[in-house]
């Protein structure tokens, strides 16, 4: 099933997400979920406190742009009690949209090169390298694990000036072709 997709300016979005353990109720469920939401939203990433759930976990499949980032064909993972313990490498500029900031792109410096600890759907351990525009991806569905948003990462000054833009998009001023809940709503279950 898919779900809708938490807004900004909802607590959740803030909250540092817990990892889970091996047995949580329907993780499987929720990993397929996770998909089939970022797929009917047509992100390329999308982390599980973006549909209310406080855990650990996002998933990334990034086929839809590997036209024109080769390096992203079959790019499609699970990344469930996700922890970077390292970052390197240059800090690079790109342009970043999130889907729970609907209609916003902004310039983002990320580090080029990541470790990262996690395990995959099948409970597998992982302990990886990654860099280019998959460091990239990782990144922006890490930090939302953490609380983050791309948006607290932009320059100071564009910040000033995204700061109308934010608040009415955390009212509800913004046009999606997928299910939104806004700050205030309730969540089905977090
Ligand atoms: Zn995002």
């Amino acid at each position: 099933m898919t779900y809708p997709i938490v807004i900004y300016g909802h607590p959740i979005l803030r909250k540092v997400a817990g990892d889970v353990e091996k047995d949580y109720p329907d993780l499987q469920q929720i990993i397929s979920d996770l998909f089939e939401t970022m797929y009917n939203s047509e992100g390329l990433g999308l982390a599980a406190p973006q549909i209310g759930k406080s855990i650990r976990i996002f998933v990334i499949d990034g086929t839809p742009v590997s036209d024109d980032e080769p390096s992203l064909a079959g790019f499609k993972k699970a990344f469930i009690n996700a922890h970077i313990t390292e970052k390197c490498g240059e800090l690079k500029p790109m342009n970043e949209g999130c889907l729970s900031i609907p209609n916003l792109r902004e310039e983002v410096n990320r580090e080029s090169h990541i470790r990262i600890e996690y395990y995959d759907e099948n409970w597998n351990f992982y302990n990886e390298i990654f860099d280019g525009y998959k460091a990239r991806i990782i990144q922006h569905e890490y930090d939302h694990l953490d609380g983050i948003l791309f948006t607290d990462k932009v320059n100071p000054l564009r910040r000033r000036l995204l700061k109308s833009k934010l608040t009415a998009i955390s009212k509800g001023k913004f046009e999606a072709d997928y299910r939104t809940i806004l700050p205030g709503q309730k969540l089905k279950s977090v």
